[in-house]
């Protein structure tokens, strides 16, 4: 369904839209870099507000937020369209095309959240987030003025303008974050964008709601303990609580590098721990990624994939009293 772009400035016969930094100028008819945003009959409009991909109930591991209502489910959709063009990306059906959708209206979808058991509220994942502001915009100032327990959730690869961010922030409760190198080079050749904006949003969310963040580490490109320890330093540089997760690349869409060799992910891993107190490295069977105390060692939450085991009540150790950055 369509709906006016929110963000936008009127420019002569043409529009420059401003919800991300690449402040398309748009024309009639034709789209931005994100293909869901363009001109139509003079006005700036995105063409995918309700509709909907994809939709279901995941561990919120799977986000993956491991220091967010660990062990709870979330109701996690998405739309279609992104404003990165990552050469690996992990759902390019529906980020670089324009699959089946259904249309989900704000009411309708709100109405289903207290019917899924064991569930912390609702995830705007699989696409770009962002990408579907107009709706998810709606969804999230809704539900705060319903019912603040519910929990927004948003999984996003934080390429976004400062005002839009700035309204959305107060109806959002955590944010999975995925710096994807640090270095502009990667972010150019791999994935269409600037590596600056995506830190500027990382360090502005993380004063707003909890953050997590992710790094896919990709053989070859980015997978050296000199950049794993680039991207701990500006995570601590903002707050040394944040969790990190680094992710083994595998091969898929246009990116045909081998997949990332384990022994580099555990070198990235060992290097960001220097510098941050919670690291977790995703798509490597058996490895460790429970949570400990930082300071005394405790075992405060065991993972066996999505299988969760708490032993915190509140959000500090119960052996030494260190407090933990945790939300229950
Ligand atoms: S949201 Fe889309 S149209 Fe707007 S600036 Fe970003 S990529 Fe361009």
């Amino acid at each position: 369904m369509d709906h006016k772009v929110l963000f936008y400035e009127e420019l002569e016969q043409k529009v420059r839209c401003k919800v991300c930094p690449h402040n398309c100028i748009l024309e009639e008819g034709k789209f931005g870099l994100c293909r869901v945003r363009k001109v139509k009959s003079n006005v700036p409009i995105a063409i995918n507000y309700g509709e909907v991909t994809s939709i279901g109930v995941d561990p919120i591991e799977k986000k993956p937020l491991y220091h967010f209502k660990p062990s709870k489910n979330i109701l996690s959709l998405g739309s279609f369209g992104c404003n990165m063009t990552c050469s690996f990306c992990q759902n390019y059906e529906i980020s670089q095309n324009k699959p089946k959708t259904q249309y989900i209206s704000v009411e309708e979808l709100i109405n289903t959240i207290p019917t899924i058991e064991n569930n912390a509220g609702v995830a705007f994942t699989y696409n770009e987030p962002f990408m579907w502001y107009e709706y998810i915009y709606e969804v999230a100032k809704k539900i705060k003025e319903l019912n603040k327990d519910i929990n927004v959730v948003i999984v996003t690869n934080g390429y976004i303008n400062e005002e839009p961010l700035l309204k959305l922030l107060p109806f959002v409760d955590a944010m999975n974050i995925d710096l994807k190198g640090y270095t502009n080079r990667y972010y150019n050749k791999i994935c269409g964008a600037k590596l600056e904006p995506v830190l500027e949003t990382i360090r502005k969310s993380s004063k707003h709601c909890h953050v997590e963040i992710t790094t896919l580490l990709v053989s070859d490109e980015n997978d050296s303990v000199e950049e794993a320890r680039e991207i701990a330093q500006f995570i601590a540089s903002v707050d040394q609580n944040i969790p990190l997760h680094l992710s083994r690349y595998f091969p898929k869409y246009k990116m045909e590098n081998h997949a990332t060799e384990v022994e580099k992910i555990m070198s990235a891993c060992k290097e960001a721990k220097k510098y941050l107190k919670y690291v977790y490295v995703g798509n490597v069977m058996g490895v460790d990624n429970n949570t400990y105390c930082s300071k005394c060692g405790n075992l405060l939450i065991r993972r066996d994939g999505y299988s969760v085991e708490i032993f915190m009540k509140e959000n500090k150790c119960d052996k030494c009293g260190e407090s933990i950055y945790i939300v229950l």
